[in-house]
């Protein structure tokens, strides 16, 4: 599985020369595998999708919160002549294309979809399923309004996308049982612990609970993501340097590697 990190900023995208290193574009991860481009959400990362020449184009979205649907209404994934399947959990009533004509319809953007080159074809999220022969399954996090938490399998290697989670005892019993023995967790990091004494309800966690779920369940490396908009490159630095687990880091946009 080839992995592209295209936005790991959390909430909003931020700008400026203090956040270069980390990137300032919202939630966006491309997986490639069995000639399948799978993007988990389309925050702003997504205006920078490569051309992958994959035939096949899916996103999943973990929900519509606003930075994780703010790259749609102008990648180029959209403006491409492919089909694209997108995919969300149905939330409060309302389907995923609902969710998406939200953002995606006057008076909040100019067009709808179907003024758009390509095809989408809307998909309330019944899981688990197979996109191509990546096996794709999920669990409910713990955040307001709710949010999925996927894993992709796929030829015995496994990635887990848990962003917009907050810790719970019971929840991360169930996050470490999902993310056993996968080769890569990405888990939601947001705040630090004095922020998070602070920001608790708000739908995200921390460094050392993220940590506690590495070690639960067996997982290779950990990459935290959703990055608080007000952390510059120099204090994601600084904590980035305090981790003492080799398998853990902070995810940058830009980087590209294999699982
Ligand atoms: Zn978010
Ligand atoms: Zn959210």
């Amino acid at each position: 599985m080839k992995i592209t990190i295209l936005g790991v900023r959390g909430s909003i995208p931020t700008d400026g020369p203090e956040f270069c290193e980390y990137g300032g574009a919202t939630a966006c991860i491309l997986v490639e595998a069995d000639g399948q481009a799978i993007y988990l959400d389309a925050g702003s990362g997504l205006l920078r999708a490569p051309n992958t020449g994959s035939a096949e184009v899916s996103i999943l979205l973990s929900h519509s919160h606003m930075d994780h649907i703010l790259g749609l209404p102008l990648s180029p994934v959209l403006l491409s002549d492919k089909t694209l399947d997108l995919y969300l959990q149905e939330r409060e009533g309302l389907s995923a294309r609902e969710q998406l004509e939200r953002l995606m319809a006057p008076p909040l953007w100019p067009v709808g979809v179907e003024k758009y080159p390509s095809e989408v074809i809307f998909h309330d999220l019944k899981l688990p399923m197979q996109i191509g022969g990546v096996q794709v399954s999920g669990m409910e996090s713990n955040h307001p309004g709710g949010s999925t938490i996927y894993r992709l399998d796929f030829e015995g290697r496994s990635l887990v996308y848990a962003t917009d989670y907050e810790h719970t005892e019971e929840k991360q019993k169930e996050l470490a049982a999902f993310a056993h023995d996968t080769d890569l967790l990405l888990y939601d990091a947001q705040y630090t612990e004095e922020e998070y004494a602070r920001m608790k309800g708000f739908g995200h966690s921390t460094v050392a609970e993220g940590l506690k779920v590495l070690e639960q369940s067996g997982a290779k490396r950990i990459m935290f993501v959703h990055h608080d908009p007000r952390h510059s490159d120099a204090k994601l630095r600084e904590m980035e340097n305090a981790l003492t687990e080799p398998r853990a880091s902070f995810a940058k946009a830009g980087e590209v590697f294999e699982i």
